[in-house]
């Protein structure tokens, strides 16, 4: 028989081994998003409280982002992708997508609609080529995204609510509910005048998602335009405030109408831009005139214009000249299991900031 001296050694030696498996599958169910840098691309990662994950938009072909995406899901622990969305039918958001599910195995895709022709009407187009390893990919299987189409999460037991939501999609958009109709708008001040299409006109037709944990809200648009984000928030608002809002389209200025910022009221943007594309000059100014923003993260640092347009270097997870962390690094968002908190850190800085999550 061990002493108590050697029983307590034994203990303490075995308590240390076990303690790591103990914990290793033990969720602290968090609810956490990853954006991952596709340098002016879209690719965001979703990870539940259960461990399911959902990655909307895959970044451009040619392995950079695939192999930045595909490391990132396996930093966050997944071996596979349950949900893959796809938001339009760009380069920078379907183009890795093959190459992801070649490195991991992916569940369900989601999307519009394969287009049968160039989607953005060019002639001649060399679409059919680049959307063949998308139709062709290995992948569980494929559905259609239509608006208010719920995402299948797993509940998971002591967190709150989860639930991610299309809310519009081909220029189609969710219903307002009878709550909705009967309550009274608040002005979101003047109506900004309309732009000329958008040139590149599957941008129109983006996917637009809220991910809701609890009161918590965040929202992801994809790259939809100018004209098509007020009819979100009016005449009826039909999102309502969001914490973080994925600037729509890189931080583009055929985006980001001031009537949807408006609308949305972000605590928090986050700029999924590269460092010459996005964060152009009406884009900034808006997201600088929202009284509700506490804080800007950007992807990039943005290089081809003054250094005014750029946010506080702390919050930009990706530098280029100022001799800081230079790309392929994310930024990482942890919402509390109860969904009043989240905290945004950028590893490549060390930033970590918490956030109370707005009441709605
Ligand atoms: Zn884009």
């Amino acid at each position: 028989m061990k002493t108590p001296r050697l029983l307590l050694i034994s203990l303490l030696a075995a308590g240390w081994l076990l303690a790591p498996n103990a914990f290793a599958g033990a969720k602290d169910k968090t609810l956490d998003v990853y954006w991952i840098d596709s340098e002016g691309g879209g690719s965001t990662l979703i990870v539940t409280p259960s461990d399911e994950s959902v990655l909307i938009d895959t970044g451009s072909p040619g392995a950079r982002d695939s192999v930045r995406i595909v490391a990132a899901a396996k930093a966050a622990g997944l071996t596979h992708i349950d949900n893959m969305m796809i938001t339009h039918f760009h380069g920078d958001h379907f183009g890795g997508a093959a190459e992801v599910a070649d490195a991991i195995p992916v569940g369900t895709v989601w999307d519009k609609g394969i287009p049968e022709q160039d989607p953005d009407n060019k002639v001649p187009s060399n679409f059919p080529i680049r959307i063949k390893p998308y139709r062709e990919m290995k992948v569980g299987k494929r559905e259609l995204l239509e608006p208010g189409k719920v995402i299948p999460l797993k509940k998971t037991a002591g967190t709150a609510d989860l639930l991610l939501r299309c809310v519009a999609v081909s220029q189609k958009f969710i219903e307002p509910t009878a709550a909705q109709r009967a309550a009274k708008q608040p002005s979101l001040g003047e109506v900004p005048a309309e732009k000329p299409h958008d040139q590149d006109v599957d941008n129109e037709n983006s996917a637009v998602f809220l991910l809701s944990f609890g009161q918590f809200r965040f929202f992801d648009g994809g790259d939809l335009t100018w004209n098509h984000e007020p009819k979100l928030v009016s005449p009826i608002n039909l999102v309502g405030p969001v914490d973080v809002y994925q600037t729509d389209h890189h931080g583009l200025d055929r985006s980001n109408n001031p009537l949807l910022i408006r609308g949305l009221a972000p605590t928090v943007a986050v700029m999924n831009n590269g460092p010459r594309k996005g964060n152009e000059a009406g884009a900034h100014a808006t997201l600088k005139a929202q009284t509700t923003l506490q804080a800007f993260y950007q992807m990039h640092e943005t290089l081809m214009v003054d250094s005014d347009r750029n946010t506080d270097p702390a919050l930009i997870a990706n530098t280029d000249v100022t001799g800081g962390p230079k790309d392929g690094n994310i930024i990482k968002m942890s919402v509390a299991a109860d969904g009043k908190s989240y905290t945004i850190t950028v590893p490549s800085t060390g930033s970590s900031r918490t956030y109370k999550t707005t009441a709605k």
